[in-house]
């Protein structure tokens, strides 16, 4: 087998996923390659106090300047591909590709397959206000040929209020996880067939075990695209 290929994450939106990210490549590394093994990666990790401030400025421009940076330096460490641990921030993710001469490999692509891989076409997205209300990532997946449906008023709402007020600062409630269940099950009611975590902390609340159809955690299904990437 040649050299494992390096990875950057681009990271601290927020440290509780990219934490997690840390975690799983390094467990499936260890999972395919056996032996003592573990992952090639540099990571950059921002301040998430000015990536939100920004989100809520709607200064798109900076904070897509700010990771492009970030990503440039992960290149000059030596990363071979990068992978931005925050499906919001793909909002930016033009302004990163083009900073760059390594791949990005896109989260919005990379949950797109494995929803078709499981024979899927319309699915719920939960994720940030900005995920779900705007059009870069659900377009995204319906580049696919995936429905998306988000959730109603108030429960966008809920969503996006748990994983700031809650999730990005480490706190998991239970009656989070059980609001997020229903949430879902509205959605499955409306014809989702499957459910698109589509923001890297939700994971960390609900999963598999939680809901009864299909999930898609966004930071498993990441983790793993990389980890496919290094051993390629
Ligand atoms: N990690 C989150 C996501 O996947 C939200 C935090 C952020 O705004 O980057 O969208």
């Amino acid at each position: 087998m040649g050299a494992v290929r390096k990875v950057g994450l681009l990271g601290g939106m927020s440290w509780e996923s990219t934490a997690l990210y840390y975690r799983l490549v390094n467990e499936d590394v260890r999972e395919r390659l056996g032996g003592f093994h573990s992952a090639r990666l540099v990571l950059a990790s921002v301040d998430f106090a000015e990536v939100e401030a920004m989100q809520v400025a709607g200064d798109w421009d900076a904070a897509g300047a700010m990771l492009a940076d970030e990503a440039r330096a992960l290149e000059a460490a030596g990363a071979e591909c990068l992978v931005l641990c925050t499906n919001t921030m793909h909002k930016v993710a033009g302004a990163i590709e083009a900073a760059v001469d390594i791949p990005l490999l896109h989260l919005a692509d990379v949950t797109a397959d494995a929803v078709r891989a499981a024979g899927l076409d319309r699915v719920a997205l939960l994720g940030t206000r900005f995920t779900m209300e705007q059009v870069f990532y659900a377009d995204r997946l319906r580049s696919h040929g995936i429905d998306v449906l988000v959730p109603d008023e108030p429960d966008r709402s809920l969503v996006h209020d748990v994983i700031y007020d809650e999730l990005v600062r480490g706190v998991v409630r239970d009656p989070s996880r059980a609001a997020y269940v229903d949430v879902v099950g509205r959605l499955v009611e409306a014809g989702a067939q499957g459910v698109v975590l589509g923001c890297t902390e939700i994971e960390l609340l609900i999963g598999a075990d939680d809901v009864e159809v299909p999930v898609f955690a966004t930071t498993a299904l990441h983790a793993r695209a990389a980890v496919d990437f290094a051993l390629s």
